[in-house]
C-alpha cells in the first residue's frame, strides 16, 4: 500500500523508501515544527497567536529595527514585520517565527548592555518565571544575578551571559540538567525527547497507509515484546489513562512547547492519571491490546495538546 502513495506522490517529490511524508513536507514542516537547522526545537508563532513568546519576539525584533508595539498579539502588522526581518536576514519569508526565525532573532546580551533584546530577558525573567526584576533595558548587576540564578536552575554555565543556550531555556522553558540521553526530575520538560523503549526498533513508520489508505499511521511503532518498559519520553503530566478504541490501553502525557505523547497497547500501567513523571521514568509495560497485528509499542507524539495535531515523532526524536 506505501507503493501505492508513492507512486501518487512521484509527480510531486522524490519518493524515499521509509517514509513518503517526509521527502513531501521536509521544507514545510521544519517551519511548523519549530526545528532550527541547528537542531533545536523552538516554540512557533504566528499570527493569531497571542503568549509571552509573542512579546519576547516583538522586543527582539524592535531590537532589530522593526517598529512596533509590545501587546502580546501577532497581529498582521506584526507578521509584516517579522517578513521584513526575514528577508533582510535571507530566511524563507513566510511571516511565521520558527526555529531558524528565532535563532536569527536571538542576540547575545550580558552585563552592561542596554536595549530592547534586554528588555526581552527581563520580561521573561519576571512574566514567566517570577524572578524579582524590573523591566529597565539595561543589563545591571540585578539582571546578572536574576541571569545566573536561571543558568544554575536549569544546568547552564552560570555566566551572566544570555547566549543561545539561555535563549532557548527562557524561551522554550527547557533545561540542559541531564547532559545525558535520559533521566531528570518528575515534571521537568526537556529541550530533547528521548526514546521511549531504548533499543527496540522501529517496525512502522509515521504517515503509513491504514484500512486501505483511507487514513494514515498516527505515531511509530517499535517492536517491543510484551512486557518491555515503556519510558516517558520528556517530563510532564500524565493527562490521561484509560481504554481507547484501537489503541487499546493507552496513556497520554503532556509535555512543554504544547507537546502531548500517547504510548498505546499497553499491558500494564505503572501511573496514574494525574500524576507528574520524569523524561525516561516508566510509565507502563508494552503489550498487545486494542487492535494489531502482534505485541508492538505505538507511540504517538502531538503537536497542540491531546487532541492537537499528529507529528512524525522522527522529528523530535532519534529512533
Ligand atoms: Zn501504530
Amino acid at each position: 500500500m506505501q507503493r501505492a502513495v508513492c507512486a501518487l506522490l512521484l509527480t510531486l517529490a522524490a519518493c524515499g523508501p521509509a517514509d513518503d511524508l517526509d521527502s513531501l513536507d521536509a521544507e514545510t514542516t521544519r517551519e511548523v515544527y519549530g526545528k532550527a537547522d541547528t537542531g533545536r526545537y523552538w516554540p512557533v508563532i504566528r499570527q493569531g497567536d497571542s503568549n509571552r513568546n509573542v512579546v519576547t519576539a516583538q522586543y527582539l525584533l524592535r531590537h532589530h529595527g522593526e517598529s512596533l508595539s509590545l501587546t502580546g498579539a501577532f497581529s498582521s502588522g506584526m507578521k509584516s514585520a517579522v517578513i521584513g526581518f526575514q528577508k533582510k536576514k535571507g530566511l524563507w519569508p513566510d511571516g511565521v517565527v520558527g526555529g531558524n526565525t528565532w535563532e536569527k532573532l536571538i542576540v547575545p546580551v550580558r552585563l552592561g548592555d542596554l536595549g530592547w533584546a534586554v528588555g526581552a530577558v527581563q520580561d521573561l525573567l519576571l512574566n514567566r518565571y517570577a524572578y524579582g526584576i524590573s523591566i529597565t533595558k539595561l543589563y545591571g548587576t540585578t539582571t546578572h544575578n536574576r541571569v545566573t540564578a536561571f543558568q544554575k536552575a536549569r544546568c547552564l554555565n552560570p555566566d551572566g551571559v544570555v547566549g543561545e543556550d539561555t535563549w532557548y531555556g527562557l524561551v522554550k522553558n527547557a533545561s540542559f540538567c541531564t547532559g545525558g540521553s535520559s533521566g531528570g526530575a518528575a515534571g521537568v520538560c526537556y529541550g530533547t525527547f528521548t526514546h521511549p523503549a531504548p533499543g527496540y526498533p522501529v517496525t512502522s513508520e509515521f504517515g503509513t497507509c491504514r484500512d486501505g489508505c483511507t487514513r494514515r499511521h498516527e505515531g511509530i511503532d517499535i517492536g517491543t515484546p510484551t512486557g518491555t518498559p515503556v519510558r516517558a519520553a520528556n517530563g510532564g503530566v500524565v493527562v490521561w489513562a484509560g481504554w481507547a478504541s484501537g489503541y487499546g490501553y493507552a496513556i497520554d502525557v503532556s509535555h512543554c512547547g504544547s507537546y502531548t505523547t500517547r504510548y498505546a497497547h499497553l499491558s500494564q500501567f505503572k501511573v496514574y492519571q494525574g500524576q507528574t513523571v520524569a523524561r525516561g521514568q516508566t510509565i507502563a509495560l508494552s503489550g498487545n491490546t486494542g487492535v494489531g497485528t502482534g505485541p508492538h509499542l505505538h507511540f504517538e507524539v502531538r503537536k497542540g495538546g491531546s487532541w492537537g495535531t499528529p507529528i512524525n515523532p522522527r522529528y523530535l526524536i532519534q529512533f
